[in-house]
């Protein structure tokens, strides 16, 4: 297989592969078998990836994020795509089997507890909380790139960017998903049971974040990720006050 021109830049090379575009030598016409096999491979390959993804977060979450930033990608589903694939598979999978949605009935409770009192800020930003838990999937989504901030504000220090944070995030917030996916299970309408899906994705982004920030001392690191917590509810507190005010004007 010696100098074959590219189909798809038109350089010369040899070997299997364009070393300029990465182009296969033998480009097959497109019909039924070609088709079949992408698909095929297309989806074992996410498969695959999935799985290992699935694994890799639930063994070793902060060392195997680490490694990913530090150029192991290959094997792994892309954080975007992971956390938008987790994600609708918790929508899905809790709305066709009517299951508890915990965040759901905090918030009616919250909401019941406190008096609304017309057109005040606290009313006004009650109805936002409501919305936001109610649409909490999205709201979780919505708002990795605070949560991020506020994690990259906490660890500072870390040799970290802001963008290396919202990768770790996504990858949190995809297993996350899936920790909410399983608890669901385990959740009693209106007993103390609503409060495990919470607790186990809490207690699981602490643990990513204790392996991933390893270069900080082991009490540092817990009370960072507490900050982290901190600086991301007075971020959402700011701007649901702004938002608010911002009505009433
Ligand atoms: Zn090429």
């Amino acid at each position: 297989m010696s100098n074959t021109v590219c189909k798809n830049c038109s350089q010369r090379f040899e070997g299997a592969f364009c070393n300029y575009c990465g182009q296969d030598a033998r480009v097959k016409r497109i019909d039924r078998t070609y088709i079949v096999d992408e698909v095929t491979n297309n989806l074992f390959q996410l498969n695959r990836g999935l799985f290992f993804t699935i694994k890799e977060l639930t063994v070793r979450p902060g060392n195997s994020i680490k490694g990913y930033l530090e150029g192991k990608r290959k094997q792994y589903v892309k954080p975007l795509s992971y956390v938008l694939l987790t994600s609708a598979l918790y929508v899905l999978t809790t709305h066709f089997l009517g299951l508890n949605t915990f965040f759901q009935d905090f918030t009616a409770g919250f909401t019941s507890g406190v008096t609304d009192e017309g057109d005040s800020v606290a009313a006004g930003i009650l109805n936002i909380l409501t919305w936001l838990t109610n649409n909490h999937t999205y709201t979780v989504l919505l708002t990795l790139p605070l949560f991020s901030a506020a994690s990259y504000l906490a660890f500072k220090k870390s040799r970290y960017n802001y963008f290396e944070h919202l990768i770790l995030n996504m990858y949190i917030t995809g297993q996350q998903m899936l920790i909410y996916l399983l608890a669901s299970f385990a959740v009693v309408e209106d007993s103390i049971t609503e409060a495990i899906p919470s607790l186990l994705g809490i207690a699981f982004s602490f643990w990513a974040f204790y392996q991933f920030f390893g270069n900080y001392r082991p009490f540092v690191r817990i009370l960072l990720s507490i900050l982290t917590y901190i600086l991301f509810f007075l971020q959402l507190i700011v701007l649901m006050v702004i938002g608010t005010v911002l009505v009433k004007l």
